[in-house]
C-alpha cells in the first residue's frame, strides 16, 4: 500500500487474479493503484494481468469447457441452482458488496445498496430460473410425416471473454455472467481497471457457490494489454463487451481474425422528450433521475431533453431549481444522492464538455466542480441548445444535459433520430396514443413512457444503431450465448 493510502471504510479482502479456481498474483508480478475517486487517494493495489495471465485463463476456461465436469456433470438443473446459491450469498453479503462498490466507483452508497445490489441478485435469480428451460424445438420438415425428424439444440458457444465498464461494476458482471453461465459457457471476465474490487468478491462468492474451477475467471488489467489479448486469443469464442463504441470499433476489428461472435452493449445520448400535456412535476423528476442518476455515469442517459415550446419555460425552472437541490458530497453519507465521477480522467472529460456547452449554449444550473476535493461535478444543465451542437451530438457520460426546445410531434421524432446512437428514449405526456407513436418512431432499443432508467432481468436491453449489437437481459441474452445446433434423423 502506498504512503498516501487511507483507512478505507470497508474492508478489502482479494485483490488477486482468479484463474483456475485460485486466486494468483499476475505473471509479471504487476500491480496497479486502486482510488477512491470521492478523495482520489490509493486504497487498494491491484494484480495486474497482461497476455501471460490471460493465456492461462483462457487455458483454464477452455479445458473446464472441452474436458472438465462442467458439461458432463452439471446438468441445466444443477447450473441453475448453483445460481441461485450465489444470488444467496450475494444477498448475505450485500451491505459489504455495496460498500465496496461505492469506495471503488464513487456512487452514493443509497444506490449501491438499494438500486444496484437488488438487481444483482434479481439478475442471478432469474437466469438460475432460465437455466433449466434453454431447449430447441423440433421442426416440421417437408416430406410425409414420420419420415424425417428434425430438431434443434441450443448448445453453449464455449469460452466467452467478457469486458465490462466501470460505471455499475457488480451489475454489469451479472448481465454477463448470469446469462452465460445459465446457458453453461466458461468465461474470462475482464473487469474495467478503474473498478477491480467488486468483481474480485463475486469471484470468491462464486467460489464458495461451488461452481467449479475454471469455470469463472477474473483476470483484472488495462484495456490495451488485458482486453486486447483476451480479444485476440483464439482459444475464446465470443466477446460480449460493454463501453464505449469507439472500442468497440477496435474490438471488432480484432476478433475479426478469429471470427469471434461479439455482442456490445454500448453508448447513447438518449431523447427525454417532454410534452407540454405532461404532468411536469413527474417529468422533472424523471428528467432529474434521467440524467444525474449515478453521476451520468449511465449509457442510457437522458442528455438530451427535448421540452415542447409552450412548456419549456416552466419546465426549466423546475428542472434547475430541482438539479441545484440535489445532494452531492460523501459517498458513504446515507443522505448522499450524487457521488463523485470514477475517476480524474473522467471528471477532466467532463469538464472539457462543459466549457464546450458553456460556448455553445447556456448554462442554467451547475457548471462547475463541488469541493475541492475528490471528482465531484455540480448538476449541469445548458439551455438554448441546437441538435448539431457537440453537446448535443456527443455522449459527455457525465452530469451534464443538453435542453432543445420542440413545436410539434414530427419535429421532435426527427431531432430525436438525429443521432448515430440509439439505446433509449423517453416521452412524457398524458395522451397514450402519442406516446405509443413516438415509441414506434423513435430507432431506440428501450422507450420509456411516462417513466426513465426502469430496469428489470426479464426485460431486454441494447442498442440500435451505435448503440450496440444484441440483447442484454430476458431470454435474448441467453440466445446470445448459445449456438443452434439442427439434427435431422431419417426414420424411413
Ligand atoms: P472508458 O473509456 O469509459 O473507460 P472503455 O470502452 O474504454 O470505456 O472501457 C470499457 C472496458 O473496455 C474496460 O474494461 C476497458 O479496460 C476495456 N478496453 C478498453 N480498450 C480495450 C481494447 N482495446 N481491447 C479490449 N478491451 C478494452
Amino acid at each position: 500500500m502506498s504512503a498516501t493510502a487511507t483507512e478505507a471504510p470497508v474492508k478489502i479482502r482479494q485483490t488477486k487474479l482468479l484463474i483456475n479456481g485460485e486466486w494468483v498474483d499476475s505473471a509479471s508480478g504487476k500491480t496497479f493503484d486502486n482510488l477512491n475517486p470521492a478523495t482520489g487517494e490509493v486504497v487498494a493495489r491491484v494484480a495486474e494481468g497482461g497476455k501471460e495471465d490471460i493465456d492461462r485463463a483462457v487455458l483454464a476456461a477452455r479445458r473446464a469447457f472441452d474436458d472438465g465436469p462442467w458439461r458432463t456433470k452439471f446438468s441445466s438443473r444443477k447450473r441453475g441452482e448453483l445460481l441461485y446459491k450465489l444470488a444467496d450469498l450475494i444477498e448475505k453479503n450485500a451491505d459489504e458488496l455495496a460498500a465496496l462498490e461505492t469506495l471503488d466507483n464513487g456512487k452514493p452508497i443509497s444506490e449501491t445498496r438499494y438500486a444496484d445490489l437488488p438487481l444483482v441478485v434479481q439478475c442471478f435469480r432469474y437466469y438460475a430460473s432460465l437455466a433449466d428451460k434453454i431447449h430447441g424445438e423440433v421442426i416440421p420438415v417437408e416430406g410425409k410425416p414420420g419420415t424425417m425428424f428434425c430438431y434443434t439444440l441450443r448448445e453453449p458457444i464455449g469460452v466467452i471473454g467478457q469486458i465490462i465498464p466501470w460505471n455499475f461494476p457488480l451489475l454489469m458482471a451479472a448481465w454477463k455472467l448470469g446469462p452465460a453461465l445459465a446457458a453453461g459457457n466458461t468465461m474470462v471476465l475482464k473487469p474495467a481497471e478503474q473498478t477491480p474490487l467488486t468483481a474480485l468478491r463475486l469471484g470468491e462468492l462464486i467460489t464458495e457457490a461451488g461452481f467449479p474451477p475454471g469455470v469463472v475467471n477474473i483476470v483484472n488489467g488495462f484495456g490495451e494489454t488485458a482486453g486486447d489479448a483476451l480479444v485476440k486469443h483464439p482459444g475464446v469464442d465470443k466477446i460480449a463487451f460493454t463501453g464505449e463504441y469507439k472500442t468497440a470499433q477496435i474490438i471488432m476489428a480484432n476478433a475479426a481474425q478469429t471470427l469471434k461472435r461479439v455482442s456490445f452493449e454500448l453508448g447513447g445520448k438518449s431523447p427525454n422528450i417532454v410534452f407540454a400535456d405532461a404532468d411536469l412535476d413527474q417529468a422533472v423528476k424523471g428528467a432529474m433521475a434521467g440524467i444525474f442518476f449515478n453521476q451520468g455515469e449511465v449509457c442510457c442517459a437522458g442528455s438530451r431533453l427535448l421540452v415542447e415550446e409552450s412548456a419549456h419555460d416552466a419546465f426549466v425552472e423546475k428542472f434547475a431549481a430541482a438539479a441545484n437541490a440535489r445532494k452531492l458530497g460523501d459517498p458513504f453519507d446515507p443522505k448522499t444522492e450524487q457521488g463523485a465521477q470514477v475517476s480524474k480522467e473522467q471528471f477532466d472529460r467532463i469538464m472539457s464538455y462543459i466549457e464546450i456547452g458553456k460556448k455553445e449554449a447556456q448554462c442554467v444550473a451547475g457548471g462547475e466542480r463541488f469541493g475541492d476535493k475528490g471528482y465531484f461535478i455540480k448538476p449541469t444543465i445548458f439551455t438554448g441548445v441546437d441538435n448539431k451542437m457537440r453537446i448535443a451530438q456527443e455522449e459527455i457520460f457525465g452530469p451534464v444535459v443538453a435542453v432543445q426546445k420542440f413545436k410539434n410531434p414530427q419535429e421532435v421524432t426527427r431531432v430525436a433520430n438525429d443521432t448515430i446512437f440509439g439505446l433509449a428514449a423517453a416521452v412524457w405526456t398524458r395522451d397514450i396514443s402519442k406516446a405509443h407513436r413516438i415509441a414506434n418512431e423513435v430507432r431506440a432499443g428501450t422507450v420509456w413512457i411516462n417513466c426513465y432508467n426502469t430496469f428489470d432481468s426479464a426485460a431486454p436491453f441494447g442498442g440500435y444503431k451505435y448503440s450496440g449489437m444484441g440483447r442484454e437481459l430476458g431470454v435474448d441474452s441467453v440466445y446470445a450465448y448459445t449456438e443452434v445446433k439442427t439434427v435431422w434423423t431419417n426414420l424411413r
